[in-house]
């Protein structure tokens, strides 16, 4: 079969990859000039530099986008640097690092010898995640994850030191707002899987080089006519009929549409109406959508960060509105072994000496001058980090926001499934029903999961 795949985020990459390992001639369209989306390397003008468009990790329950990056043969061993769930405040006034022990105990240990934290406290975090175990990892529903931590009797320190960053993370969504559900599905495949899932995973090289490069040169070899990979091509017009569908001017046998929400939905609307299609739309006209704003600092030379990700401590009323501090540097001196570098920019990581404040559901920062939040910050990193000795000179900055990061995981929000009610059109994407929230993950396993019900359908 010939299909078309529009956009080439994490999403389109896998299904476009799935699709084309079963056989079928792939043109995909991304409207870019790099593969990646939300997840790809950038130039960054101000300080002259391939960047990523914001800081990336993943975690170690995250296995369906490292079978993907392994089908490709690529080795995730080099790529990544893999370090145990270490929560560290870069002011030392909270740690909590999972322990050598076997699953559950490296977690449980980790929690008993957390500092910051009185042993009530830590016994009610361990009481909560046990509750919700044996709950079979179920919240009720309709639940923000701010009611949910109150009604497990969470108390503000337990909340603003290791409930709220993790949801953050892992939702981007404030806990007032986040779905507990959606949360707890983040909380069963980590902190419920086993050992290893709760391991964080650190790209080693620009995000677009991790795995979407390998897989454009895969694109670009097939052979088969109106197959490829066509790059800075934004799709504008949609059709679909029983026997084919249209992509601009160009026939396919099915399209699979895996743009972002917005870009999704005005393709969709040019379909001919089909029983259960308004609904579908309507889901999509659903979604909200909240900021991630990362700020790149260029030091004048290397710093000793004890590790690759620390927490910060925000201050709104202050500007300081870091919430996560990473120095991929850090790595080098972390993992000497792995200094050589598997592709080009991975050197850049190390020798460039950036570091990259992020800052999840970033929507206060918008309002205020982007200078005054820079030196505000800054002025923040220094003082949080200030046992680790003096933060050299900086000497250049960048600010990336991206507005719409991701979906608001809010209760109640209706996600659409990945196949659609038209004929030959199936929609991929972390917005997808897949029960994760809008991460790399997610949009790795709807874009197979919509492969799979494509070759479903037309076998
Ligand atoms: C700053 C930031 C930090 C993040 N941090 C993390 C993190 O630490 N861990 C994590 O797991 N996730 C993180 N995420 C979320 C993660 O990046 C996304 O979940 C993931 O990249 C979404 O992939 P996707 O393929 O579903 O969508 P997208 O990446 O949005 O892909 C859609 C693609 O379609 C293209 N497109 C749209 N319309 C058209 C058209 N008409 N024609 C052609 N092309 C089109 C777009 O250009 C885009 O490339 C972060 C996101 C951001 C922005």
């Amino acid at each position: 079969m010939k299909i078309a795949v529009i956009g080439g985020g994490w999403a389109g990459l896998t299904a476009a990859w799935t699709l084309q390992q079963q056989g079928h001639a792939v043109a995909l369209f991304e409207a870019a000039r790099t593969l990646g989306g939300r997840a790809r390397r950038i130039h960054s003008r101000s300080l002259n530099l391939a960047i990523d468009n914001g800081q990336h990790i993943l975690l170690g329950a995250y296995t369906e986008t490292q079978t993907v990056m392994r089908e490709l043969g690529l080795d995730t061993s080099r790529l990544f640097h893999r370090e145990p769930l270490s929560l560290q405040a870069a002011d030392g006034t909270f740690g909590l690092r999972t322990l050598p022990l076997p699953t559950p105990l490296h977690l449980l240990g980790g929690v008993l010898a957390a500092h910051g934290l009185s042993l009530n406290e830590r016994m009610s975090l361990i009481t909560l995640t046990a509750s919700l175990r044996l709950h079979g990892w179920k919240t009720t529903a309709g639940l923000s994850v701010g009611q949910w931590l109150e009604q497990g009797g969470q108390s503000p320190d337990v909340i603003r030191s290791f409930w709220q960053p993790l949801c953050l993370a892992a939702l981007n969504t404030p806990i007032s707002d986040a779905c507990a559900q959606l949360f707890a599905h983040v909380l069963r495949d980590s902190l419920g899987g086993p050992k290893a899932a709760t391991d964080v995973l650190i790209p080693r090289v620009d995000l677009s080089q991790l795995w979407p490069d390998e897989l454009a040169h895969r694109l670009n070899q097939q052979t088969a006519e109106g197959a490829g990979l066509h790059l800075a091509h934004t799709v504008r017009k949609l059709s679909a009929c029983t026997s084919a569908v249209t992509v601009d001017d160009s026939r396919f046998d099915a399209v699979m549409v895996a743009g972002n929400v917005p870009s999704t939905l005005r393709l969709l609307k040019q379909l001919e109406p089909v029983k259960g299609s308004q609904r579908y739309l309507d889901r999509l006209a659903g979604f909200g959508f909240l900021p991630i704003a990362t700020i790149t600092l260029k030091l004048e030379q290397p710093w000793q960060l004890p590790q690759p990700m620390l927490l910060l401590r925000d201050h709104p009323a202050k500007l300081q509105f870091g919430q996560w501090l990473f120095d991929r540097s850090a790595f080098a001196r972390a993992d000497p072994e792995a200094t050589t570098s598997p592709a080009g920019n991975a050197a850049t990581i190390q020798a460039e000496h950036l570091i990259h404040i992020v800052i999840s559901d970033a929507s206060a920062l918008q309002t205020h001058d982007q200078s005054d939040v820079v030196a505000a910050v800054t002025a923040q990193v220094q003082a949080q980090t200030r046992r680790f000795g003096p933060m050299p000179h900086v000497t250049g900055h960048d600010v990336i926001v991206e507005k719409r990061a991701t979906f608001a995981a809010r209760p109640g929000l209706a996600r659409p499934a990945v196949d659609s009610p038209w004929p030959r059109v199936w929609v991929a994407g972390d917005w997808t029903d897949t029960g994760y929230p809008g991460v790399l993950e997610g949009a790795v396993r709807s874009g197979r999961q919509a492969a799979a019900a494509l070759l479903r359908s037309l076998a």
